[in-house]
C-alpha cells in the first residue's frame, strides 16, 4: 500500500483534481501528462492519499523546476596478468607441458606472459570496436586472453636423491637395535644358581645325609620294656648324597632366555619401525619434486561518477550511484565513447538524468520533493503526510487534556478527533507500532512522507487517547464481571455437604467463570469502540488494541483478580457462616 510507484501513465481526467494544473499550466499528450510538475505532484499525490485522510486537492504546486542533469560516469577496465606459481611431490601434474629445467620454465612462462600481454590490445580494441560504446558491457577475461598450459619441470629430491627414504639414522640401516636387556647375549645368567646350574639341596641342606628319629622298643633284663629314642643317620635321597640339586629356575641350564627380546639378541628399531630407512619429508617419499607457471589474466574494473548540477541534495543522490546500472536507470538518455590504451579500456558515459523539483504548499506548511530519472523516483517525501495530518494530533492532544486514565474520564470531543486521527493510514501504522522499542522500521517505510519526530509524536498522542477509551469503555460496565466472584457464597454454601471436594471444584468453575466473563467483556469493548471510532469498519480497532497491549493488560488482569477474589470470597464466606458443628445425640 505505502508502495506506489511506476503510476506516472495518469490520465489527465485524475489531475483535473489538482489545483496545481491551473498554475502551472498543464497540456495533455495523447492522455500522457507531459508537465513533469504536474507529473510528480501526481505521483505525490498518489503516494500520500491512501496515507493520510486527505485528497490531492489539498496538495498545491506552489513551484516546479525541471532539469536536465549530466552524471558523467567513468567505468576503466584494466587487464592485468599474474604468474602463479605452485609446487609439489612427485612428477608433474595433468595437462602441464614438460620443462627440461627451471631455467627452461621461467623462460617458456615469460613467453607467454609476454604473448599474453601484447595480444591485449589488439583483442581489447576489437572487443571495444563491438562493444565500446554499450555501458553496460563488460569485457570479460575470454574477450582479452586465451588460457595456456601450464609448464613445469621435475626435480630429483635432494635430501634423498631420489630415493624417496632416508636411512635411518637410530639403528644406521640395520633395522635393528642390539637387546640392551640382554646385552646382545640372548640370555641372562640365572640369578637363583649364581649361574652354576646347580643349588645346595633342599632337604640335606646341603650336609648330603639326613638324620631320622625313631622310637625303639627294648626289653631290660627283667624283661621290662621300655621305649629308647634313637637317632640314626641315612643317605640325603633328594641328591643322593651330593648335597647339591638341579637349579628350579634355569633347570640346569645356568642361563634364563631374554624376556625382552625372546632370545633373539636384537629388538626391530623404534624409531624406523624395523624398516631401516624412513621416508622422506621433501619429496613426501616420491624421490622427486615438480613446479609449475601458469599465466592467469584478471580484468579489474572502477567506478566513478561526476555530477554537473549546483544543487547539493542533487549532487549527493546522484554521486551515489555506484554501478553504470543504477546511472541508466535513472537517465532520460545517454552516450557513451570508449578508448583503449595498451591494457586499458576507458570508458565515459554521459548520461542525462531529468530532475524535477517542485515546492508543495501542504496544511499550511511547504515541501521540496525532488524527483529523479525518467519514472521520477522520490526517495524523500519531506514530510508531506506529517504536514497534512499535525492539525489533526494538535486536536487530538487538545481533547486529550480534559480527560484521564484513572478514573477513567473521556469526551466525545476525544472520540471524535481520535476517530479522525484514525482515519489516515500512516497514523494507523504509527499507531499499531507505538508499543514497540524500535520504530526505525516504520520510519523507513514512510520513506520520508512522515518524520520520526511526526511518528514520535502521534505515536504518543495515539497511545494515551486509545488506553484511556478502552478502560472508559470497560468502566461503563463490563468491569462489573469482576464481582462474579460474590456467588460463590451462595454456591458455597450449597454444596458444603459435598466435602472439600465440591468445594473446590465450586471454586475452580467460578475463576473460570469469571475469565471467560473478562474476555467476553474485553470483545463487548472493542466492539463499541469500532462503533464510536471507526464505524465503516476501518481500521480495525481490535488490531490496535492488541497491538498496544491493552487485550494483554486487561486479560492479565482480570485473571489475577479472579483468582484471587474467588479465594477471598471463599474463605469470607467460610469466616462469616461457619459450618455447624455436627450434633452428638446422647441416648
Ligand atoms: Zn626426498
Ligand atoms: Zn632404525
Ligand atoms: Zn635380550
Ligand atoms: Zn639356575
Ligand atoms: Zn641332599
Amino acid at each position: 500500500m505505502l508502495d506506489r510507484e511506476g503510476l506516472d501513465a495518469t490520465p489527465v481526467r485524475r489531475v483535473d483534481a489538482l489545483r496545481a494544473d491551473v498554475t502551472a499550466g498543464s497540456s495533455s499528450d495523447g492522455g500522457m501528462i507531459t508537465d513533469p510538475g504536474i507529473r510528480l505532484l501526481t505521483k505525490i499525490g498518489d503516494f500520500v492519499e491512501p496515507l493520510t485522510r486527505f485528497d490531492r486537492g489539498h496538495l498545491t504546486l506552489e513551484s516546479s523546476q525541471h532539469v536536465n542533469v549530466d552524471v558523467v560516469a567513468r567505468q576503466v577496465f584494466r587487464v592485468a596478468f599474474e604468474t602463479i606459481r605452485s609446487e609439489g611431490n612427485g612428477g608433474l601434474p595433468q595437462g602441464v607441458m614438460l620443462a627440461a629445467d627451471a631455467a627452461a620454465m621461467a623462460q617458456l612462462s615469460e613467453g607467454q606472459l609476454a604473448a599474453s600481454r601484447a595480444a591485449v590490445s589488439a583483442r581489447l580494441s576489437a572487443w571495444a570496436a563491438e562493444h565500446g560504446e554499450r555501458p553496460a558491457a563488460r569485457p570479460a577475461v575470454g574477450d582479452c586472453f586465451t588460457a595456456l598450459p601450464a609448464v613445469g619441470h621435475v626435480e630429483t629430491c635432494a635430501p634423498c636423491q631420489g630415493a624417496g627414504k632416508i636411512a635411518c639414522a637410530v639403528c644406521e640401516a640395520a633395522e635393528t637395535l642390539t637387546c640392551e636387556a640382554c646385552e646382545g647375549r640372548g640370555s641372562n645368567p640365572c640369578k637363583a644358581c649364581n649361574a652354576t646350574g646347580d643349588v645346595t639341596c633342599a632337604t640335606c641342606k646341603g650336609m648330603k645325609t639326613v638324620v631320622t628319629h625313631r622310637e625303639r622298643k627294648v626289653h631290660d633284663e627283667d624283661n621290662n620294656a621300655r621305649i629308647e629314642h634313637v637317632q640314626e643317620t641315612a643317605t640325603c635321597g633328594s641328591c643322593n648324597g651330593t648335597g647339591i640339586t638341579r637349579c628350579g629356575k634355569c633347570g640346569g641350564r645356568s642361563a634364563i632366555i631374554c624376556a625382552t627380546c625372546h632370545g633373539q639378541k636384537t629388538i626391530p628399531c623404534a624409531s624406523c619401525k624395523g624398516a631401516g630407512s624412513n621416508r622422506c619429508e621433501t619429496c613426501g617419499g616420491e624421490g622427486r619434486r615438480h613446479f609449475t607457471a601458469q599465466v592467469s589474466c584478471a580484468i579489474r574494473e572502477t567506478f566513478e561518477t561526476n555530477v554537473r548540477t549546483p544543487d547539493p541534495e542533487t549532487t549527493s543522490v546522484l554521486k551515489g550511484l555506484d554501478s553504470i546500472d543504477r546511472v541508466l536507470g535513472l537517465a532520460a538518455t545517454y552516450r557513451s565513447a570508449a578508448e583503449t590504451s595498451a591494457d586499458t579500456l576507458r570508458r565515459e558515459t554521459t548520461a542525462v538524468t531529468p530532475v524535477t523539483t517542485v515546492t508543495v504548499v501542504a496544511g499550511g506548511s511547504r515541501a521540496q520533493v525532488r524527483g529523479f530519472g525518467p519514472q521520477q523516483d522520490v526517495l524523500d517525501y519531506r514530510n508531506i503526510a506529517g504536514m497534512l495530518l499535525s492539525d489533526d494530533l494538535g486536536v487530538l492532544e487538545e481533547a486529550l487534556l480534559a480527560t484521564r486514565l484513572m478514573p477513567p474520564r473521556v469526551t466525545d470531543a476525544m472520540h471524535g478527533s481520535l476517530a479522525t486521527v484514525l482515519a489516515s493510514e500512516a497514523n494507523v501504522a504509527i499507531a499499531e507500532n507505538a508499543a514497540k522499542k524500535d520504530q526505525s522500521g516504520i520510519a523507513s517505510r514512510f520513506r520520508g512522507v512522515v518524520t520520526a519526530d511526526y511518528i514520535t509524536w502521534a505515536g504518543g498522542a495515539i497511545k494515551t487517547a486509545m488506553t484511556r477509551a478502552y478502560w472508559a469503555m470497560m468502566a461503563k460496565g463490563p468491569v462489573a464481571v469482576l464481582a462474579i466472584p460474590l456467588i460463590l457464597m451462595p454456591i458455597d454454601l450449597l454444596v458444603r455437604g459435598q466435602g472439600q471436594g465440591g468445594r473446590l471444584m465450586a471454586l475452580l468453575g467460578v475463576m473460570l467463570m469469571t475469565f471467560f466473563a473478562a474476555l467476553a467483556a474485553h470483545y463487548w469493548v472493542v466492539q463499541e469502540l469500532q462503533k464510536k471510532l471507526a464505524p465503516e469498519g476501518a481500521p480495525k480497532i481490535q488490531r490496535i488494541v492488541d497491538k498496544l497491549n491493552l487485550t494483554l493488560h486487561w486479560l492479565a488482569a482480570a485473571g489475577v483478580a479472579a483468582a484471587v477474589l474467588t479465594v477471598v470470597v471463599a474463605s469470607l464466606t467460610g469466616l462469616l457462616l461457619p459450618m455447624s458443628p455436627p450434633v452428638i445425640e446422647r441416648p
